[in-house]
């Protein structure tokens, strides 16, 4: 049994380090397939190499509600090919909660905090620094 790991308020939390997926674990995040770049240096900068599920929804189609249905429906989809999940780790309550009626059987775990957002926000990699910027909006 492996479990899986929500990416922005689990293993990315800002300028604190997060929590880190086991050696077998996966990660199922709600950044779409175009964040791949900046979200493969972040990981790569932390030491990890785990599998990696994006949301096929373009990044300024996403939702929160999109974005549990992708997770739900991934852990859903991996689960007809033998994998089994313990726990998937998750911070957004709304996301959660569709998790939850996808996978009943699934325990998510939330972490409750307000350190990172939970709308949509773009990443950039600083590839020189190895941190993560924000991108100013203006
Ligand atoms: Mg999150």
């Amino acid at each position: 049994m492996i479990n899986s790991f929500d990416i922005d308020g689990v293993i990315f939390m800002d300028k604190y380090d997060g929590v880190y997926p086991g050696k077998d674990d996966i990660i199922i995040t709600g950044r779409s397939t175009e964040e791949q770049p900046e979200t493969e240096a972040m990981l790569k900068s932390k030491g990890i190499t785990n599998r990696v599920y994006y949301q096929q929804t373009p990044f300024d189609q996403k939702t929160r509600e999109s974005s549990g249905h992708h997770k739900g429906h991934t852990l859903l989809y991996l689960e007809q090919t033998g994998m089994r999940f313990g726990i998937h780790y998750e911070d957004d309550p709304v996301q959660a909660e569709i998790i939850r009626k996808i996978m009943p059987h699934i325990n998510v775990v939330l972490l409750q905090h307000e350190l990172v957002e939970k709308e949509n926000k773009k990443h950039e990699w600083n590839y020189t620094r190895d941190t993560e910027e924000d991108t100013i909006s203006i």
